[in-house]
């Protein structure tokens, strides 16, 4: 059986996911596994296609102490255990910079340009390079494809790629590139299928997870984000503020003393529905919570997702679709109802009881901008970016060369 091999490496966890290709690019996903807790308490855990357990095993902190030994005990797994050679591996790359518009097949002289957006995505890239290295290095021959959350933004027009800096930050790639690209692709890409009467029209889709933005698309094309030079921007997120006047950071840096890392680790890790609340970064424990500054953490992020509804509606010039996806988006009944109540002047109206049941259509039919629920997959999409780039290649390439 072919397989493709997808891994989603960050700081402190690998993620990964085993495909299998089915006649012609048909893709089923297999496994589903990740190796969490480097360097503090290693544990591999894997499930198989219907959700039975595969591996559940800890590790001592010196056996999996940084990406590239998570990445060799998943892979021993994988090979000496299940007997699985993947044809191919793609990758989750979250910086493609100002040149990849696309997925490109990874050499040598590609990680090399990747390096150099190491110092736009300090906390991510190095750990997505990491596996991408180490493969290159255990198993030249095995095709790997990177694949960028900034990549499908890269339509995105002048305007909506600048700061108000001068054009010497442009050209060395201080620009608004968004992220969650692989989730958009994957929603603008399911649309005809959902949805085919809106799919080549304007559409909001809101990826709201433990990081959370939202996306212009118009003709299924990404024209707006909510996210720019980083992951920080936009919607307030699990402990990520969003929004923040630069001011701020300025106040932190010259009244409290903290020094550039200090308010990166705050502003990654400290703000957000986390600081806001003091109670969870996690979505069902503040809906699950009494307390006041849970209540006023939930309604500053409906009020946001719903402040940057307005402005991306305002870069479509109009809207003829509403999308929530990933997991609030996919899972939360109430954080949708709030937002489609509050998006009422727009002529939005809810179904309650399709919202209630997670149903892929939950607005009525009275409304006058049908309202969807599309699980997004961006493990799937990286697949399929994989498997059409291996399609690509010289022929018997990818096959002759697997890993062995
Ligand atoms: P990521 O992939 O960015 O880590 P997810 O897309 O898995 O994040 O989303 C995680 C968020 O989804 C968490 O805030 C979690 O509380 C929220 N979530 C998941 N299921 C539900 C649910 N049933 N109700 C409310 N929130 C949920």
């Amino acid at each position: 059986m072919d397989t493709i091999l997808v891994v989603n490496a960050g700081s402190s966890s690998v993620k990964f996911q085993i495909f299998s290709v089915e006649g012609e690019g048909i893709l089923r996903r297999q496994i589903k596994g990740q190796i969490d807790g480097i360097a503090s308490r290693p544990r591999l855990r894997a499930s198989g296609a219907n959700g039975e357990t595969l591996a559940e095993r800890a590790y001592p902190i010196e056996a999996v102490a940084n990406v590239p030994a998570a990445m060799e005990i998943a892979g021993s797994w994988l090979r000496d255990e299940l007997r699985i050679h993947p044809i191919a591996v793609g990758h989750r790359v979250v910086h493609g910079g100002p040149d990849f518009d696309r997925p490109v097949s990874i050499d040598h002289g590609v990680v090399a340009r990747l390096e150099r957006f190491v110092n736009l995505a300090p906390l991510h890239q190095p750990h997505n390079l990491a596996p991408i290295r180490s493969i290159l290095a255990g198993f030249p021959s095995l095709p790997q494809v990177a694949c960028f959350d900034t990549a499908f933004h890269r339509t995105h027009s002048a305007v909506a790629d600048h700061y108000a800096i001068p054009h010497r930050l442009h050209a060395e790639g201080v620009r608004r590139y968004g992220f969650h690209g692989l989730s958009y692709e994957y929603v603008a890409k399911a649309l005809p299928r959902v949805a085919p009467d809106i799919a080549n029209r304007r559409v909001i889709v809101a990826h709201l997870g433990s990081g959370a933005s939202m996306c212009a698309l118009n003709e299924g094309r990404s024209v707006e984000s909510t996210m720019g030079f980083t992951a920080l921007d936009g919607l307030p997120m699990g402990t990520r503020p969003g929004q923040l006047d630069p001011g701020v950071v300025l106040y932190l840096i010259s009244e409290k003393g903290m020094s550039a890392s200090n308010v990166q680790d705050f502003l990654y890790r400290d703000c957000g529905l986390k600081g806001l609340s003091g109670v969870s970064n996690d979505m069902r424990e503040l809906e699950a919570s009494d307390d006041a500054k849970a209540k006023l953490a939930i309604d500053y992020f409906v009020y946001r997702i719903c402040l940057n509804a307005g402005m991306l509606a305002a870069a479509l010039q109009g809207l003829d679709a509403f999308v929530f996806t990933a997991g609030i988006g996919e899972n939360s009944a109430t954080i949708r109802a709030r937002v489609v109540e509050q998006l009422g002047w727009l002529g939005v109206s809810l179904d309650h009881a399709g919202n209630s049941r997670n149903s892929r259509l939950i607005s009525r039919s009275e409304s006058r901008i049908p309202v969807y629920v599309v699980p997004t997959d961006e493990e799937l999409m990286i697949a399929q970016h994989t498997l059409s780039l291996l399609m690509k290649q010289p022929s018997g390439n990818s096959r002759q060369e697997r890993a062995s």
